[in-house]
């Protein structure tokens, strides 16, 4: 969405954000980051694309990064940021924070933090405050969302062209909504079925009150009103398994096309490069 290595780091700070206690597609998830073991881990999973060596990681390191989660969990609750509270957050992670011009992965040319030491919670704390920091400034903080599914709070950074990534990674939450969708629907034209007469005459009368009639009567299923989630997922969500598939199947493609692409320009530019030596 915006340059590799800014979704990247994104994607990790989602993460980083994800390993704290809380529930996980409707299953409680214990703390994943109490640990020098732990912080091992979550940094060797994101090895070597982070730049973040699990070498670095000790007892002083894994307290800064749970302050770092902690700050970052703030500054995600508080989004889409429209006051200046979770932007002072922001600007303290940002303290002491540099920057230059450098090559990025992908072989363009951005600028790059520069953490204030070398230590591994500072180097942390200066590609991720500088990540959202680019969806500060341009104003595209409605990207870090929390996971519409039911019973679960785990965050997701949305990197979607369209902004129409509403569920986690960590279970079925797409389609525990769907489901939850589609049996509201059915539910819906049970009643329509069996109060058709009452409907028809209601209709008959006026539909203005019926678009107006703030109270959920049984005249019309227009009047059953679905929850945040299920109006989301009524929007977003295909209306069968197949379709589910086949949707998840087209955007990991786009996805994948579009990464194949970035790789490609880079490795060309890389051998434009190196052919210019
Ligand atoms: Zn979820």
């Amino acid at each position: 969405m915006f340059d590799v290595d800014t979704d990247r780091t994104l994607v990790a700070a989602a993460d980083l954000v994800n390993t704290s206690a809380g529930l996980r597609s409707a299953t409680p998830g214990l703390d994943q980051l109490t640990t020098v073991t732990q912080l091992k881990e979550y940094l060797s999973a994101r090895a070597p694309d982070m730049r973040w060596p699990p070498s670095g990681a000790d007892r002083a390191q894994l307290e800064k990064v749970q302050d770092l989660r902690e700050k970052v969990q703030r500054i995600w609750s508080a989004a889409p940021i429209e006051s200046d509270a979770p932007v002072r957050v922001l600007n303290e992670l940002l303290h002491g924070v540099g920057l230059r011009v450098a090559r990025g992965s992908d072989g363009d040319y951005r600028a790059e933090p520069v953490p204030a030491s070398k230590d591994l919670a500072d180097v942390m704390t200066a590609s991720v405050a500088t990540a959202i920091q680019h969806l500060v400034v341009r104003d595209e903080t409605a990207r870090m969302r929390t996971c519409k599914g039911e019973g679960c709070d785990a965050v997701i950074i949305d990197l979607t062209r369209n902004r129409s990534r509403l569920f986690c990674d960590f279970g079925n939450c797409a389609n525990r909504a769907h489901v939850r969708a589609y049996r509201a629907r059915q539910a819906a034209q049970r009643r329509t079925f069996s109060s058709a007469p009452e409907a028809h005459v209601a209709a008959g009368t006026s539909t203005r009150h019926h678009m107006d009639a703030p109270t959920d009567t049984l005249e019309s299923p227009r009047l059953v009103k679905p929850s945040a989630a299920e109006k989301a997922a009524q929007i977003e969500v295909p209306t069968s398994q197949s379709a589910v598939a086949a949707k998840e199947f087209r955007d990991r493609m786009r996805d994948e096309l579009m990464e194949k692409r970035q790789k490609k320009s880079a490795k060309k530019l890389k051998k434009e490069k190196k052919a210019k030596k």
